[in-house]
């Protein structure tokens, strides 16, 4: 088959556009050249084309998911140094690191006192999700609460709510604890939890143990339902240590005063 050269292109550019594949009208007549300087053959040359039209798609997807979670910041699990945490299992971080608690709707709880890198975690493991394909939402507790109860205030409007939020496959709960709810946002709370129970994931982090959690929700037993229901299916990571942050100033310090410890 001979047809000008011209009216190949025009054609291909409208299949493309037909198969709402933009990357094939970008990069197909580039490859058709390298394709004929190295003698490739036809099936090399379309998966060539094809797989340039997927990393762009896998690409896109990513950076949409990202964009839509709403992390604070950008923290990525390669940026955490897990010698600031000796007593965390490196195994089990690179396992979450994997993803494949989400599909199973298992949550993550990630305790630990301020600074030690839980938020930082927290958004990269969501970062993970977003690279597997998951959509992600991240909000504090104080956010989270605040969007229920606004949710509320409209007629069916919580259910409605929380059955939209389950398109999101993880949800993260950043700095549950530093605020005690009062028994309206605790019972709003507790409803998100149960409602996600063996459906969806949770990602909860907290400077408080569980022992007291009672003080977050002003209720003993509220706690421990929520608790129960958080911890059935999950993996609870306790942080400790020294304050990333007061650390790395401190080292700072000493550098720069000469001070050895
Ligand atoms: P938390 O949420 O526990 O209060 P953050 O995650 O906000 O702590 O951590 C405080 C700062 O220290 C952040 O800038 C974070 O990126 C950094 N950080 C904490 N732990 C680590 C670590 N192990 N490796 C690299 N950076 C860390
Ligand atoms: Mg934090």
């Amino acid at each position: 088959m001979r047809t000008n050269p011209e009216k190949i292109g025009a054609t291909l550019s409208h299949l493309a556009r037909a198969m709402k594949t933009p990357t094939i009208a970008k990069v197909w007549e580039q490859l058709a050249n390298t394709a004929r300087e190295q003698g490739w053959t036809h099936e090399e040359y379309l998966a060539a084309v094809l797989e340039r039209q997927v990393a762009d798609r896998e690409a896109n997807g990513t950076s949409l998911r990202i964009s839509t979670a709403r992390f604070p910041a950008m923290k990525t699990l390669e940026d955490f140094n897990p010698d600031f945490q000796p007593t965390l299992r490196r195994d089990l971080i690179a396992h979450l690191g994997t993803t494949s608690f989400i599909p199973k709707a298992d949550n993550v709880i990630l305790l630990g006192p301020p600074g030690v890198g839980k938020t930082h975690l927290a958004i990269g493991l969501g970062i993970r999700a977003c690279q597997s394909g998951y959509p992600v939402l991240f909000d504090t507790a104080a956010g989270w609460i605040n969007r229920l109860s606004v949710a509320h205030q409209r007629h069916g409007g919580l259910a409605a709510e929380i059955k939209r939020l389950r398109r999101y496959r993880l949800l993260i709960i950043d700095e549950l604890g530093y605020l005690p709810l009062d028994a309206d946002s605790a019972n709003l709370f507790f409803q998100l939890v149960a409602s996600r129970y063996e459906q969806g994931s949770l990602l909860i982090t907290s400077n408080l143990p569980f022992s007291r959690w009672g003080e977050i929700f002003a209720d003993d037993t509220i706690a421990a339902a929520m608790i129960d229901r958080l911890i059935h299916h999950s993996e609870v990571l306790t942080l400790d240590g020294e304050s990333y942050r007061t650390r790395t100033r401190r080292e700072l310090l000493e550098k720069n005063t000469n001070i050895t410890t």
